[in-house]
């Protein structure tokens, strides 16, 4: 092996700290797309991709820090979709950020973001909490990225729970007082405007979603007949057992493995940058579709 070959190889392997999945304030993370990108580095990521809520908006900050450092990063995105009636998230990785068919259906579902927070702040307001979209909005960058996350961080700090995860069971969930779905984008939508714009999609956190195993595996068989090429195996917070099957279903269907740690800020319940397992046995890793 000359050398340039061991540095692909190297770049290729499965144990690489590779992380595909993470927010920053141009969604509902807390740092800067900047700050995230150093964070990753010190924290020994090595391939890194931003992957806000339906936008593209902290990708050129991102890659402007990431060169400035050296550490090689896809521009990402993660699409929220309905699929029988289940709210579903598409990572897309590698795309062109400005994709016009992309960037089109984004504003789509971003748009409808609005107009869903006037709706989560009047039934939340029937359930005796008033102001909530006032108070949600002064989180969010964008009023176009407004996320039930928004909300949480509101409802703790005027002290109706003492955290985000029991705001999201008693008020977020779905069927809770609270809880609206977005604006309806399909599963094949969202797969086909990342292809489109030259990406990779990946069906994220797969062990998260409210739905019995067999409805999964239908899922995952619908996802990758549309073109999807990759699960996230190794998302933040999960045992390895539950590790164990997401590689099964993976080799099941034929489909690459994902590595992301759902970052959102320091301190909170997802996973810090990089610091997740590696890959486990027998898959194969979605950076194996890309060069850099
Ligand atoms: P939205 O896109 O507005 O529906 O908001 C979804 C976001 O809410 C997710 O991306 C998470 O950041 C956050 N979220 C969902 N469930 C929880 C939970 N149980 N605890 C904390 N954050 C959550
Ligand atoms: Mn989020
Ligand atoms: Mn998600
Ligand atoms: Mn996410």
């Amino acid at each position: 092996m000359n050398e340039l070959t061991a540095t692909f190889a190297g770049k290729q392997e499965k144990a690489m700290n590779a992380d595909l999945h993470c927010h920053s304030n141009a969604s509902d993370g807390q740092l800067s797309p900047a700050e995230v990108v150093v964070r990753a580095h010190a924290n020994g990521v090595s391939l890194l991709s931003l992957t806000d809520h339906d936008t593209l908006g902290g990708i050129e900050e991102a890659r402007r820090a990431a060169a400035s450092i050296g550490l090689d990063f896809l521009a990402g995105v993660e699409i929220s979709v309905t699929w029988k009636n289940q709210g579903i998230h598409i990572v897309g990785i590698g795309v062109d950020d400005n994709h016009h068919g992309l960037r089109e259906g984004l504003d789509i579902v971003a748009s409808g973001r609005i107009e869903r927070g006037r709706q989560m702040a009047a039934s939340l307001a029937e359930a005796g909490i008033s102001g909530a979209f006032e108070g949600a909005l002064a989180y969010a960058k964008d009023p176009r990225t407004l996320s039930r996350s928004h909300f949480a961080r509101y409802l703790v700090d005027i002290g109706v729970c003492k955290d985000q995860s029991s705001v999201f069971e008693s008020y977020l969930n779905p069927g809770k007082p609270g809880y609206v779905p977005h604006r309806e984008f399909l599963l094949e939508q969202a797969i086909e405007q990342i292809n489109a714009a030259g990406g990779v999609a990946i069906l994220a956190h797969p062990g998260r979603y409210r739905i019995k195993a067999t409805e999964l595996r239908q899922l995952v068989q619908e996802f990758r007949e549309l073109g999807g090429k990759a699960l996230e195996v190794v998302s933040g917070s999960q045992t390895p057992d539950y590790t164990g099957q997401m590689a099964r279903l993976a080799r099941d269907f034929d489909l690459k493995a994902s590595r992301g740690s759902d970052f959102h800020a320091i301190g909170s319940s997802y996973a810090d940058l990089g610091r997740l397992p590696p890959l486990p046995d027998g898959v194969v890793p979605v950076w194996s579709l890309f060069d850099f």
